[in-house]
């Protein structure tokens, strides 16, 4: 009898193609790509370009990690060529009494009060339960505006655990997040919960600014069907002000570091608490998860 084909789990990195990296979206692109080649994994790239797409950046955001000698498997996906997939899905939750339409503007929201123990911002379930009349006049006026209802997953509330590799147990309460926004864009929860359980992402590898959306990201992985992913979230890198290093503190993406003379590889092992690294041979020989170092970097550019 021949042995079940053993599909291998795959890891991934899934920029939003708004400009170039910069030196510390690149070092979590290289994490990302340590933890899966170490463990036999694929490694897969994502454009998250349902909004905010600058021209090109897409393209030179993967050829800047290429240009690492980093290899990216297939296959590559674009979200925005995946929405008549999101719309099956949606409609599969919607099927089971999970979506509902939400009416309420972002000030709407602010103003409501919060439930004890949802945190503040968490939606207040306004819209949840509205009778079918009340629904039909708020979708009027909405649309009157050229706007459509958002569409909420129906949840209970409850809290969530997941187990991080870095960071330990993340709980944080389920609230009745968006799925699709008001302007009938798909939410980044949905559609990246949805594209890392059909590519077979097992493992997520990404910055510690999204440690706090992985509960509900993983309620929302078991209602679709998956099982939920490893957890990996790295620390970030910032600039000279303490906030997370961004385009304006300077010379920060690729092409200028390297105009500069500066070297990448070198940088991104010495900062993680490793040796400056030549390459992503020696990279793969010396990271080691357990020993990375937990502080976030602060870097400095020049010029
Ligand atoms: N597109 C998101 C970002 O650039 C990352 C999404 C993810 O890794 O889950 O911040
Ligand atoms: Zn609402």
């Amino acid at each position: 009898m021949p042995s079940p084909r053993i599909t291998p789990g795959a890891g991934r990195y899934a920029p939003s193609p708004s400009g170039d990296l910069h030196l510390g979206n690149v070092r979590t692109a290289v994490l990302a790509f340590l933890c899966a080649a170490q463990s036999g994994r694929r490694f897969l790239w994502r454009s998250e370009d349902l909004d905010r797409v600058q021209p090109g950046a897409a393209e030179r955001q993967r050829s800047d990690v290429e240009s690492l000698g980093i290899t990216i498997d297939p296959p590559v996906w674009s979200q925005s060529t995946r929405t008549g997939i999101y719309e099956e899905h949606l409609a599969l939750l919607a099927a089971q009494g999970l979506v509902y339409e939400c009416y309420c503007s972002r000030k709407d929201i602010q103003q409501a009060a919060t439930a004890p123990h949802m945190p503040p911002g968490a939606y207040p379930g306004t819209c949840r339960d509205l009778p079918e009349a009340s629904r039909a006049t708020e979708r009027a006026r909405l649309h009157a505006q050229g706007r459509v209802p958002a569409l909420r997953l129906r949840t209970d509330g409850r809290s969530e655990t997941v187990h991080d590799r870095v960071l330990g147990e993340v709980t944080a309460p389920v609230d009745d997040f968006v799925l699709r926004r008001g302007d009938g864009v798909f939410a980044y929860n949905f559609a990246a919960v949805l594209d890392d359980g059909l590519a077979g992402v097992d493992e997520v590898v990404r910055g510690d600014d999204l440690a706090s959306s992985a509960p509900r990201q993983a309620h929302l992985t078991r209602l679709l069907g998956f099982a939920v992913p490893a957890y990996v979230h790295v620390p970030l890198v910032l600039g000279p002000s303490g906030a997370r290093l961004a385009k304006r503190d300077g010379a920060v993406t690729l092409a200028e570091l390297r105009d500069r003379g500066f070297d990448v590889w070198a940088w991104i092992g010495s900062s993680l608490g490793f040796g400056p690294w030549t390459g992503v041979d020696h990279a793969l020989m010396e990271f080691d998860l357990a020993r990375m170092q937990r502080e976030p970097t602060v870097f400095r550019p020049v010029g």
